[in-house]
């Protein structure tokens, strides 16, 4: 059974900076009904500098991929979404010093949620990534624990965070930009929400190869 390598993780980062370039625009239009407009164009020029900074790097393991990606996020990108996922990939990539199996990934993953809770103080229900995000680690986990090998627990993950973000748009935002607008932000699906399900889909996608 696959673990989570450093090819994977390379793997990884260069699908989501593939997905974010294609889904800039379904991004930036959910973001511009309750927020700034630039959450599509944050992701893709922060993913991209995530590339540039892979080429070269001869990493040490899948997680000093993750790092090197969570470090360029936070300092390309000025929008929330930036640190929260820099640091969600920092966490990640410093649980992840070799290959990983689903076990040990959903370990990871989880980290990569606690920052963003320590960074963002949001709950589940605030209608931010974390509502994605909470429910994509949950299912992970699950499937790790009865045995899952890491394509399915990935893809559990993505159906678990693809639901999440759904759900958010009866939600009323309590964090973030589109907090500003109280019930009026009731109604839209949160972007950072729909991101991250692209982030767990993409996983989900170069796991099964
Ligand atoms: P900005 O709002 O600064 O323009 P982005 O548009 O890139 O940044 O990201 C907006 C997304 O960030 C929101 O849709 C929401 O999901 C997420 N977000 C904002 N604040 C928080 C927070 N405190 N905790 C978790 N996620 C948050
Ligand atoms: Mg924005
Ligand atoms: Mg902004």
């Amino acid at each position: 059974t696959p673990l989570f390598d450093t090819p994977l993780a390379e793997a990884w980062v260069r699908a989501i900076a593939a997905a974010v370039e294609k889904e800039e625009g379904r991004l930036t239009e959910l973001d511009s009904a309750i927020g700034d407009g630039d959450h599509g164009s944050n992701l893709r020029r922060g993913f991209a500098a995530a590339l540039t900074a892979l080429d070269g790097l001869r990493p040490a393991g899948p997680g000093a991929v993750l790092s090197k990606a969570g470090t360029t996020l936070i300092s390309k990108v000025g929008g929330a979404s930036g640190p929260l996922y820099g640091k969600a990939f920092r966490a990640i990539g410093a649980a992840l010093p070799g290959p990983a199996g689903p076990a040990d990934l959903a370990d990871a993953l989880a980290a990569g949620l606690d920052a963003v809770r320590t960074l963002g103080r949001a709950e589940p229900g605030d209608k931010t990534i974390v509502d994605a995000y909470t429910p994509a680690v949950a299912a992970f986990r699950a499937c790790a624990a009865a045995g899952a090998a890491l394509p399915e627990a990935a893809g559990a993950a993505a159906d678990a965070a693809e639901q999440g973000a759904r759900d958010t748009i009866p939600l009323r935002a309590r964090k973030g930009r589109a907090s500003y607008l109280g019930e009026r932000s009731i109604g839209h699906q949160d972007p950072g929400a729909t991101s991250t399900a692209l982030l767990f889909r993409t996983l989900a996608e170069v796991a099964a190869g």
